[in-house]
């Protein structure tokens, strides 16, 4: 085999998860080259809240959280049930702490709680205040010229907004792992430089195939290669193939995801699980025909094809997407569909992060995404439904709202459903009474597909036969997902990518378990 190059390990991708596993592999000894597709390290991870689920970690405890392992595991065992391997998800729950240590072990890693409740707040040991921790802001100063080659944030991307002041959430978590990387003499982190194939000698991969400059470039890889390359959703044609619900416009991941690690892994023998998932969330349709994340929803109900609720809508938003998949596929629903809302908020309709920002209301009327009517009758003519349906529709939901309980969905009876209304979590179930009122179009959003390569504990590729394929291992969205067709509180995808990062890494340099 003729190589160009070599070193101990490659990682490809550069998401959150994939420097955290650049790191681990440096910092013991060994020699890392990473490689990124695209012009910016960060990949959807740098759009996101940088919170990392991980349950009994150091900086909840430095907050007084009294958890326990046991309780931990109840609960994720209760969500996710045996769609995974169990090894598979205690090998996430037991390593989290420890993987939260190495990287506070570093100067530039510092962690903190961010209270963020549990999704599954009915299920056994939910915790209200969550197990969810976030990296401390970064300043301009600190990150220096290092931000021209992070990804920026989905406003500055899709907007052309400035670049906040701050770097935080995921901005922080990439710029602090980048800062430490860079301090690491044995970590080559490189731009530009799509993975291509992986290089298979005797059954195991050796080596990968990159891009460079137009040419092609043969890296061995002595230890091994981790694919943390994020999901396949941004490629239609993937998606199309194993029916991952929902489209393009509506996928917020990040543009170089477009599932090469997964599909070469297939062709080397390579086994693949839940590709027909993603994390989902109800999109908010802008008028670019694009449909965005929404999350904290405080007031306002969804309205299916006959004008009828179809779910509990502040429950956490991957619950909601599937909602929507599920009234979908009973044909209750048709895309997109309505929020129907009051003028209790000035028109705009009630949500506090759509991820990117609602703009003039003018626009949305025009691209025939923002309705309104005097009355409950004239909206319904606007939307599509019968005015009946709609008037008993948003009667029946204020008389819940009156009564303070939710009959049909249960809204505002998990911590969750109240966490986005204000200080001390007061009921989601506000009334829609005040004329004029509103309907803003809705579609399914996703944060990028969870369906990938099938991994043992140790985060080692295997076949459909369950044998190991030496020398390739895979992490967070490349990964077949550990929660399954859950997303059991936020900071999941992210937490389990950089633990199962850590893992792989630790194998590859023999410090492992
Ligand atoms: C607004 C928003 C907020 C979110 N908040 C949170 C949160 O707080 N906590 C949480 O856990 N999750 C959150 N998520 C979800 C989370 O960000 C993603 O699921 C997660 O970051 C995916 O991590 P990853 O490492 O698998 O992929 P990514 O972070 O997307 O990184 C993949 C990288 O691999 C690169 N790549 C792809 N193909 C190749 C190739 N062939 N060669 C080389 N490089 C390649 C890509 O260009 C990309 O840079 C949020 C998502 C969004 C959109």
């Amino acid at each position: 085999m003729a190589w160009d190059e070599e070193c101990d390990v490659v990682v490809i991708g550069s998401g959150g998860g994939a420097l955290v596993g650049a790191l681990a592999a440096a910092k013991a000894g060994l020699k890392v080259i990473l490689v990124e597709a695209t012009d910016r390290f960060g990949g959807t991870t740098a759009y996101s809240g940088g919170g990392m689920w991980l349950p009994c970690n150091a900086a909840l405890r430095r907050a007084g959280d009294d958890d326990t392992m046991e309780d931990a595991r109840e609960y994720y065992r209760a969500v996710v049930g045996d769609r995974t391997p169990r090894a598979v998800q205690d090998a996430f729950l037991d390593n989290g702490a420890a993987m939260l240590d190495f990287l506070e072990s570093d100067p530039h890693l510092e962690f903190a709680v961010y209270p963020w409740p549990d999704y599954y707040g009915k299920a056994p040991k939910a915790r209200a205040g969550g197990r969810h921790i976030m990296p401390l802001n970064l300043t301009p100063e600190e990150i220096g010229a290092l931000r021209d080659q992070l990804r920026p944030t989905l406003p500055v991307e899709r907007l052309g907004e400035p670049l906040p002041e701050e770097l935080v959430g995921g901005q922080a978590l990439i710029g602090r792992l980048l800062l430490a990387l860079k301090a690491q003499a044995g970590a080559d982190l490189r731009l530009s430089t799509p993975f291509r194939d992986y290089v298979v000698e005797d059954g195991a991969v050796t080596g990968v195939v990159v891009g460079k400059d137009g040419a092609e470039r043969r890296i061995r890889a002595r230890k091994g290669v981790l694919a943390a390359a994020g999901g396949f959703e941004r490629n239609g044609e993937m998606r199309a193939r194993f029916g991952v619900p929902g489209e393009l416009s509506g996928c917020v991941g990040a543009p170089g995801n477009m599932g090469r690690p997964i599909e070469a892994g297939i062709a080397i023998g390579a086994d693949v699980d839940l590709m027909g998932e993603a994390w989902w969330s109800p999109g908010i349709l802008h008028p670019d025909g694009t449909a965005t994340f929404s999350l904290g929803l405080t007031g306002g109900i969804f309205v299916d094809a006959n004008g009828e609720r179809f779910a509990n809508e502040s429950a956490a938003y991957d619950r909601l997407g599937r909602d929507i998949i599920a009234a979908e596929a009973e044909g209750r629903l048709k895309r997109p569909f309505w929020m129907v809302y009051d003028d209790s908020t000035g028109g705009e309709p009630p949500v506090i992060f759509p991820t990117v920002p609602v703009g003039k209301a003018e626009d949305y009327v025009a691209a025939g995404y923002r309705k309104r009517g005097a009355t409950l009758a004239e909206l319904a003519s606007e939307i599509g439904v019968t005015a009946d349906r709609l008037e008993a529709t948003v009667a029946r939901y204020n008389g819940f709202c009156d009564a303070g309980r939710d009959e049909d969905f249960d809204r505002g009876g998990e911590p969750y459903d109240r966490f986005f209304m204000g200080e001390g979590g007061g009921s989601p179930l506000v009334p829609i009474r005040r004329g004029p009122f509103h309907a803003q179009a809705f579609s399914i959003s996703d944060l990028g597909t969870k369906g990938g390569l099938k991994t043992d504990a140790k985060a080692r590729v295997l076949r459909a036969d369950g044998s190991v394929i030496p020398g390739l291992y895979a992490a967070g969205n490349t990964m077949a997902a550990v929660s399954g067709q859950t997303y059991p509180g936020g900071g999941n995808p992210i937490g389990s990518c950089a633990v199962f990062s850590w893992i792989a890494a630790r194998d590859m340099a023999g410090t492992g378990a």
